[in-house]
């Protein structure tokens, strides 16, 4: 079946979608978007990306193209029309099309693009061994909250992830302290069996999984503290773990080649994965 995607209040066939070449988010990434998991035809955590896409576009003054009503209403009609059971949304809203020039006019008309894809998110398998992270300086902007299209680091440190024959980069801001990965927050276990994972804030994105898994940590009476941690208590910590919309909880058993504890996923990191991935089949 062909895929359809959605522009501008048109559904069209994939190779015909297209935007204007002179649309803010082309020519400056001027725009935010959003990734969401499409589990047995309903899509996981849909209230709060849009929480995260309505903060981010208040950020950068940018109006919704549309009610927050209508766009779950078209969200689902492009994932009914894709017949896709499981994969993800992608959603990406622009300022709008104008004759270029860095400040904008106001009253602009955003863009809206939306497209659905098939296919498992999470990698059961790579869970079973468990992800290779390297490390790399943090070198984005000071805005990493708003879920920006402007991702030229995060690309180059995906890229520098997969040359390394790694899965993730882990971003090292200037005083040797891990931010996030390039598409993913960054978690270690300390020895003490404690969760830390580095606080929201400007320095950044704060996921929806993350939020997940911090409730969902509380709730398995786990303790979690929310502060930056090195890589050199990373690599000292006896477990390691990432998440995403698209990756869940996946265990870490590397840092630059390092093993992270005995080198395999470990047992409190598995233990969330396994109850993440319950809580979604029970929604
Ligand atoms: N950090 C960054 C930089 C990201 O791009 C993402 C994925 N969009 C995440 C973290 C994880 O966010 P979420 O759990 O909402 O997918």
């Amino acid at each position: 079946m062909s895929r359809i995607a959605y522009v501008n209040g048109l559904f069209l066939p994939f190779d015909q979608a297209a935007v204007h070449i002179e649309d803010r988010g082309y020519q400056f990434a001027d725009g935010v978007y959003e990734v969401m998991a499409i589990s047995q035809g309903r899509i996981l955590d849909e209230q709060g990306h849009l929480d995260r896409l309505d903060r981010s576009l208040a950020e950068l003054s940018i109006a919704w193209p549309m009610s927050r009503v209508a766009l779950v209403l078209v969200i689902d009609r492009l994932v009914r029309r894709n017949r896709v059971a499981n994969g993800i949304v992608y959603l990406q809203v622009t300022r709008g099309v104008s004759r270029r020039d860095h400040a904008f006019p106001a009253g602009l008309r955003p863009s809206l693009v939306m497209t659905v894809r098939a296919g498992r998110p999470a990698s059961a398998s790579l869970a079973e061994v468990g992800a290779r992270v390297i490390t790399i300086p943090d070198i984005r902007w000071r805005r990493c909250d708003i879920k920006s299209v402007a991702l030229l680091p995060n690309v180059l440190g995906k890229q520098a992830a997969r040359l390394a024959g790694a899965y993730e980069a882990w971003m090292v801001d200037e005083n040797g302290l891990v931010t996030e990965g390039t598409s993913t927050n960054a978690w270690i276990v300390t020895a003490a069996g404690r969760l830390v994972t580095h606080q929201a804030g400007h320095a950044i994105l704060n996921g929806v999984t993350r939020m997940s898994i911090l409730t969902l940590a509380h709730s398995l009476g786990m303790e979690v503290d929310e502060r930056p941690f090195g890589v050199a208590e990373a690599k000292a910590a006896p477990e390691a773990f990432l998440t995403s919309t698209t990756s869940y909880v996946l265990p870490v058993v590397s840092i630059d080649g390092d093993p992270v504890g005995d080198g395999k996923p470990g047992p409190l990191t598995l233990r969330l994965r396994h109850a993440y991935i319950q809580r979604m089949a029970r929604r």
